[in-house]
């Protein structure tokens, strides 16, 4: 069958693929340690999942607003303005199937042929994927170690054009844990601003922060007008399975969102929704353990990685992944990554699965047991340790 020409700009998120390499060698009986997976390991929370039990037993298994349930839109709002200290009403909450789609979207609903979307490299591939989709052109901006992993106002300045439409950002950021400090996110905003440019801030880590502050580039002033922020349950409340995401979105572009659910999915689960509720305003001492956990984990692998020689790990401010420069060792980010699969049995992701910065780089995601974490180390010491430098 003859593909719609749209399909060849379409990207793919290739840690499906790797996590797909890993258990097939799994299959064959060797051991494996999976820190290529980008979800927490931890149970969603005993208080949530009995609220969806109750919610099917009490019938919420129909077909729900294309937004959201009220219930659950009304405790975003709330939560969302209170944690990332801007006014939200209920009318710019917009409940999705996990918070991917949000990235669809907002790219779908303000970009189009001629269009230039930046975004960081490396970064979720996701945003330069959907950015191509609709036909518009991704404009990579380097996110290096030297720099903290963090997006530099000044690398965006430089690509800005008169074709630029929009500032995608993630922070905490997937590969990198690397935070946006204030000042920056001052200078990103200036530039949206001057540029009229819309803003998509992925703050999906948003909770997940170690060190200093998760701020939210909405709560700048002029920033909220133009900005989609993207949320969700998945991270926060190990609730990946459930597909839970929101976006607040600006009041102008809540019809656009409405049509594009409709069209896509018509609503996200009523069960989950319910529970989602119950995620945001019952206890939050299962995400402040599991967030203890992570720290203790983070430094845990980075002092580890930067044990062996020939790896160099930064300490990462949020999210639960680690990006080590691994070119000391002789080999690219990918030749590791084969290598700890093949010779060590760890899954871990090539830089190169966010981008070509990433080349020097492999993804660890420490979403797993210290145990294993411990074990994987020393597995990974075992592979690199002979390669000669
Ligand atoms: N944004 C980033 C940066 C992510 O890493 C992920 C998931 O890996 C998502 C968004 C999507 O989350 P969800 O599972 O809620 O669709």
């Amino acid at each position: 069958m003859r593909l719609a020409s749209r399909m060849h700009r379409l990207g793919t998120e290739t840690a499906f693929a790797a996590s797909a390499r890993a258990r097939a060698l799994e299959a064959t009986g060797r051991d494996v340690i999976h820190l290529e997976i980008g979800e927490p390991d931890f149970d969603t929370p005993a208080n949530i999942r009995a609220a969806a039990e109750r919610a099917i037993a009490d019938g919420w298994t129909h077909y729900g607003p294309a937004l959201g349930l009220p219930v659950l839109r009304e405790a975003i709002a709330v939560d969302a303005a209170r944690r990332k200290g801007f006014p939200v009403s209920v009318d710019q909450v917009v409940v999705t199937p996990g918070a991917k789609p949000i990235m669809f979207y907002a790219i779908m609903a303000l970009c189009e042929e001629g269009d230039e979307v930046i975004y960081p490299d490396p970064g979720f591939p996701i945003y330069e994927s959907m950015a191509r989709f609709v036909g518009a052109t991704g404009v990579p901006v380097p996110i290096r170690q030297e720099h903290g992993f963090r997006m530099d106002p000044d690398d965006v300045a430089a690509a800005v054009s008169p074709r630029t439409r929009m500032i995608v950002f993630n922070s905490p950021a997937n590969p990198t844990g690397g935070v946006m400090p204030r000042e920056d996110l001052e200078r990103i905003a200036a530039l949206a601003v001057e540029h009229d440019l819309a803003v998509l801030a992925d703050e999906i880590y948003g909770r997940i922060v170690y060190e200093g502050e998760h701020v939210s580039i909405a709560s700048l002033p002029g920033m909220a007008e133009r900005t989609i922020v993207l949320d969700g349950f998945s991270k926060t409340y190990a609730m990946t399975g459930w597909r839970l995401g929101y976006a607040i979105v600006p009041e102008g572009l809540i019809d656009a969102f409405n049509g594009l659910v409709i069209n896509s999915v018509s609503c996200t689960s009523s069960f989950s929704q319910i529970a989602a509720a119950e995620a945001l305003t019952g206890p939050q001492d299962a995400v402040d353990a599991m967030i203890g956990e992570f720290r203790v984990r983070r430094d845990l692998i980075v002092d580890g990685l930067n044990a062996i020689p020939g790896i160099s790990c930064l300490r990462p401010q949020g999210a639960f992944y680690v990006f080590p420069d691994v070119s000391g060792t002789g080999l690219t980010g990918e030749q590791l990554a084969d290598r700890v699969l093949y010779d060590g049995g760890v899954a871990v992701l090539a830089g190169t699965a966010f981008g070509q910065v990433g080349r020097d780089h492999v993804r660890i995601s420490y979403a797993n047991s210290q145990a294993k974490i411990a074990a994987a180390l020393e597995r990974i010491r075992a592979v690199v340790a002979p390669i000669p430098a």
